[in-house]
């Protein structure tokens, strides 16, 4: 398999300018995550306190980034990692669509908004999960529960939706769902995740309880507690040093989810001293090799 350098992901001002920065250093870098930028960027309204840029709209400051990275020829690969796995000295990523092998990861994906379902953690691989392409076809002719919280995971149940005899969408947003015919929506609210057993077997909702065989639950971001084994946290955030390295050496972490406040040039500094810290990283272990 390909190795990169850096893997960075997500792709918000935290990952981007983590991106030009190594890429600068000429660094192998994989960026993953939406082509389009962050919602967090693209939804603000009128932002005042962007360096050089008085009163820009998001959607502009959205542009700018992004032809910004073009500029640089930087391509954003579009996909979500649901794993960070570190192994001896590399780290191996599970994404939506694919597997990936990194020296050296920057995590740039913004908080996780909302706290897991009672139930979600503990049945976690067994029978809940986060990743519809990776784990549609263990549910064939089975009965599946997808909760999406935004309007893109629709097309991940309508990808369910070839393997699994039925699929229930619990859409997690206002918007008109559109998926196709035979999946169910649902418009209850999820309260829980319960098991009799091994494994997780039904959704408790305000309507009730509901069976299934699976149980997905597809938000923007991963919590980073599930994204990497043995990540150390702080509260909600991932703890790191003033040089962006978190407890696991070649994992370093950035933006909003490395911590308070969450301010757009915060993370595009924070970003910058990420890659120049995984790119130290890199520097030092191919000297001691
Ligand atoms: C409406 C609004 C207005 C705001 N106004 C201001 C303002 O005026 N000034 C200011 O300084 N700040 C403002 N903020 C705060 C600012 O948006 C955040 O601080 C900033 O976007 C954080 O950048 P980030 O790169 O850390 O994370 P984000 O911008 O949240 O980007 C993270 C990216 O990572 C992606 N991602 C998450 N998990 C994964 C995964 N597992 N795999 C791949 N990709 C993943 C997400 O989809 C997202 O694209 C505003 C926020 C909002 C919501």
């Amino acid at each position: 398999m390909e190795r990169y350098d850096i893997i960075i992901i997500g792709t918000g001002p935290a990952g981007l300018s983590a991106a030009i920065t190594a890429k600068i250093r000429n660094k192998k870098i994989l960026l993953l995550g939406q082509k389009g930028s962050s919602d967090k960027v693209r939804k603000a309204h009128e932002i005042q306190n962007y360096l050089g840029l008085p009163a820009v709209s998001g959607e502009n400051l959205q542009k700018a980034f992004l032809d910004h990275i073009a500029a640089m020829d930087i391509a954003i690969t579009e996909d979500k990692v649901t794993l960070i796995y570190p192994m001896d000295n590399f780290f191996a990523l599970q994404t939506a669509r694919d597997n990936y092998e990194a020296d050296a990861v920057i995590i740039a994906t913004g908080v996780v908004s909302g706290k897991p379902y009672p139930g979600e953690e503990e049945f976690l691989g067994r029978g809940v999960s986060y990743c519809a392409t990776c784990d549609a076809p263990l549910y064939k002719g089975k009965s599946v529960a997808i909760l999406g919280f935004s309007p893109k995971e629709e097309a991940e149940a309508d990808f369910m939706a070839e393997y699994a005899a039925h699929v229930a969408y619990y859409p997690m947003y206002k918007e008109d769902v559109k998926v196709k015919d035979g999946i169910e929506i649902l418009r209850d609210k999820p309260l829980s995740i319960t098991g009799a057993g091994f494994k997780a077997d039904t959704l408790v909702t305000d309507a009730g309880e509901r069976p299934y065989d699976g149980i997905f639950i597809l938000r923007d971001a991963v919590s980073p507690k599930q994204l990497v084994p043995g990540l150390e946290l702080d509260g909600p955030h991932i703890k790191v040093d003033r040089r962006m390295a978190t407890n696991i050496p070649g994992c370093f972490a950035c933006g909003d989810i490395a911590g308070t406040p969450y301010q757009y040039i915060k993370s595009a500094g924070e970003g910058n001293v990420a890659a120049l810290s995984a790119v130290a990283y890199l520097d030092e272990k191919r000297r001691n090799a």
